[in-house]
């Protein structure tokens, strides 16, 4: 499996620095952001080293898409947000700041103001894993 030594979500997968993990399986994780934009907002990865969907493996992208589903279920059930939008960048032009492929799964509420490019705000750690207990109840 490729890895990168130098990114961060490669040690994340690894568990050389921690994370509050929501799913794990062989080829994947879903872990929350550490900067939510909204509660819930969490970050699902194939554990193999992809720097964007231009290079990602179409297997890989088929099982952070089985992840993703579970996840976001589970987000829904957990915190009946108004809704989920998924996202997913490539390149700084886009907003990407990790380059390993991830998809966010960022729960919406109306009249939340987010706009597609929002400034990462660091999240209150123990809100985070509060929320992450209440998701993995759905998971
Ligand atoms: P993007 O800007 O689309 O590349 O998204 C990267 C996301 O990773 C941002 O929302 C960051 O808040 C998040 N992030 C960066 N480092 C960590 C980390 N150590 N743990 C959890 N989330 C992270
Ligand atoms: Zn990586």
């Amino acid at each position: 499996m490729a890895t990168d030594p130098n990114c961060i979500f490669c040690k994340i997968a690894a568990g050389t620095i921690p994370s509050v993990k929501l799913w794990d399986d062989a080829d994947t994780l879903a872990f929350m952001d550490i900067n939510p934009a909204n509660d819930g907002h969490c970050l699902v990865i194939p554990k193999a080293h992809f720097p964007t969907l231009f290079a990602l493996a179409p297997e890989a992208f088929a099982a952070a898409g089985r992840t993703v589903i579970k996840v976001a279920n589970a987000v829904q059930a957990a915190l009946t947000p108004d809704g989920i939008n998924l996202l997913q960048a490539n390149g700084p032009g886009a907003g990407q700041s990790v380059f390993h492929f991830h998809i966010h799964v960022l729960p919406r509420q109306h009249g939340d103001g987010l706009s597609i490019n929002w400034t990462p705000r660091p999240g209150d750690r123990a809100r985070i894993a509060g929320i992450a207990d209440k998701i993995r109840k759905h998971l």
